[in-house]
Parts: structure tokens; C-alpha cells; sequence
């Protein structure tokens, strides 16, 4: 299914933000922030000091000494199939937010975007992992005193079973002001694409495919990447921290459905194991990428570090 036109040539090569190749394909990390020490413990209870010290790998990127995990916020640039991609749109900036690490952010994220290429009248297609508020944020910006679409020409496209859960739930106010500033005006403009995902996953484009992936939100998805014999998946919330790959059993807080959110943990991590395939990980810290091994009774990551800025 094509979902978008462009409007200008792509650029072929940008090489300004730290990448990884996959085939043909370079893959940006656009940074935003990273995420406070409390994060952790809060978002993922059960990995605690000790268990996080029993995986000498995790550190010093994923956690540090003292056992604390590392998270960040950012999102993942691609061009594929002509097509300007951008996959979550972060926490965003100005919003008026409870949690005080994603309230009234000033980052320079446009700017980030920019020095791939990526302005915000050329992105032609934003995917939406799901409707959280830490994945949503730059899908708009304020434009004289009300939000407007930060990519007014792109097709904005999430899971039409994740939209329409949200839209029959109880929502609390905080959650309904998320809606209102981030989700409600892109629907307004008629930017919202809604897909029906399948369990076996759906083509958007040349080399870009949806996967289901069910349990931390009901429509949540994955996005998977190939380009010349390689693929890459973008794992959105189904695994937030590298931990969970030692621990799958690991579930966050914020899972709607945690013995769903597992299965669907366990069988990615099943999926990815040991065949080349590269992870990016939604939350990770840099290195954010690498190969799943098989360990024990889990995995690890090998790191994949990014090609850095400039190169
Ligand atoms: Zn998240």
C-alpha cells in the first residue's frame, strides 16, 4: 500500500545525523532528550539493582554502576522508497505536560531533522508506534497560540485498532489534553491514516512494513525495515529497555496488557535472535542498536554503533 507522494527528489545519501545502513537504507537517530534517573525504577520495577548487575553487558551505555537504567527519547529518520520517513515523534516541544521531564521541553529537535534534510514541509509519511504521549509530541507545534501539524504535507499513520481503542476508552484529563494538543489536529487537517495491521504485518511502502505488536498498547506496532538482504525493526514500547531482552519476563508499568505485551516481547526477541537482523530500540541510549544473541535463558544485545554525525 503506498500511503504518500512526494513532492521533491528524496535526498539519496543524508549523512549528517549518527546512522546505521541498512542495505541501501540509512537509518538517523534524531535525538531529543534523555530521560531522568527516576525512569527507570518507575517504568520498569522488577529490574531492579540486582538484576541489572547480574548482566555485566548493560553496562556502562544501558545502566550504570549503581544499577540504573538509562533511557532516552528520540525518533528514527529513513528514506525508503522515496519516501521521507519518520518513525514517533517524541515528546515535543511547549506542551503543557504532569510528568515534569516531558513538560514545556525546548529542544532543538527541527533542528536535528534539518541537518538531514528532513524539513517539515518535506516529510512525507510519520509513523505512529501507538498514541502515547512520549511517541507523539512533534506531530504538531505551535503555530500563533494553537497546534497545528509540524508536517503539514505528510501522511500521518498509526494502527487503526490502536486509534480506535483510544477512542472508545475513559480517558483522565491529562491523557484527553494529550489528545487534544497532539492527535486531534492532525485528524482535524485530515493527515491521520488509520491501517489495519494483521498478525502476519503489512507493506506501507517498498521495504517499510507494519508488524503488530500487541499488549503495551492493544494496536501497537513495530516497524520493520529491508533493503538488499537487510532488515532492520523499530521496536516501539514492546521493549523499552535492553534489560528486557536478559529478562523478557520484564514487563513495564505502563503495559495495558502485560501477559500480552510478553508474548509479544518473546516473540520478536524469537524472531531477531541470531540472524543479523538489527534491533533499534525506542528508548535505548546510544549505542540504541544491535543484534539480539541468544543467552541463557534470554538474549543479549550486541551493540551496532552508529556511523557518527558528519560521515
Ligand atoms: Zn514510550
Amino acid at each position: 500500500m503506498r500511503t504518500a507522494q512526494f513532492t521533491e527528489p528524496a535526498p539519496s545519501s543524508p549523512r549528517a545525523l549518527a546512522h546505521w545502513s541498512v542495505g541501501e537504507i540509512a537509518v538517523h537517530r534524531v535525538d531529543e532528550v534523555p530521560l531522568p534517573p527516576a525512569t527507570g525504577p518507575w517504568l520498569l520495577p522488577a529490574a531492579t539493582p540486582d538484576v541489572v548487575a547480574e548482566h555485566e553487558w548493560l553496562r556502562p551505555d544501558f545502566a550504570g554502576a549503581d544499577g540504573v537504567l538509562h533511557l532516552d527519547s528520540h525518533s528514527f529518520a529513513l528514506v525508503v522508497d522515496g519516501l521521507r520517513v519518520l518513525v514517533d515523534t517524541g515528546i515535543g516541544n511547549g506542551k503543557t505536560r504532569a510528568n515534569p521531564a516531558w513538560h514545556d521541553l525546548r529542544t532543538d529537535y527541527l533542528a536535528r531533522l534539518a541537518d538531514i534534510g528532513f524539513t517539515p514541509e518535506n516529510v512525507d509519511l510519520v509513523i505512529l508506534t501507538h498514541l502515547h504521549t512520549d511517541h507523539v509530541g512533534w506531530n504538531t507545534r505551535e503555530v500563533d497560540g494553537a497546534w497545528a501539524p509540524t508536517f503539514p504535507n505528510a501522511r500521518y499513520l498509526t494502527s487503526k485498532a490502536e486509534y480506535e481503542f483510544w477512542a472508545a476508552y475513559e480517558m483522565d484529563d491529562a491523557r484527553r489534553g494529550m489528545f487534544r494538543d497532539s492527535v486531534v489536529p492532525v485528524e482535524e487537517a485530515g493527515l491521520l491514516d488509520l491501517v489495519a495491521v494483521p498478525a502476519e504485518g503489512i507493506d506501507v511502502a517498498d521495504g517499510l512494513r507494519l508488524l503488530s505488536t500487541p499488549g503495551h498498547t492493544p494496536g501497537q506496532i513495530a516497524v520493520q525495515v529491508s533493503s538488499a538482504g537487510a532488515t532492520a525493526l523499530v521496536t516501539g514500547d514492546a521493549v523499552h529497555h535492553p534489560v528486557q531482552l536478559a529478562h523478557p519476563e520484564i514487563g513495564s508499568c505502563v503495559d495495558i496488557d502485560p501477559v500480552r505485551a510478553e508474548a509479544t516481547r518473546r516473540a520478536l526477541l524469537a524472531r531477531l535472535a541470531d540472524t543479523g537482523g538489527l534491533l533499534l530500540g525506542t528508548h535505548f541510549p546510544a549505542p540504541t542498536a544491535g543484534r539480539v544473541v541468544a543467552e541463557g535463558d534470554g538474549y543479549l544485545l550486541e551493540p551496532v554503533v552508529a556511523a557518527p554525525a558528519g560521515r
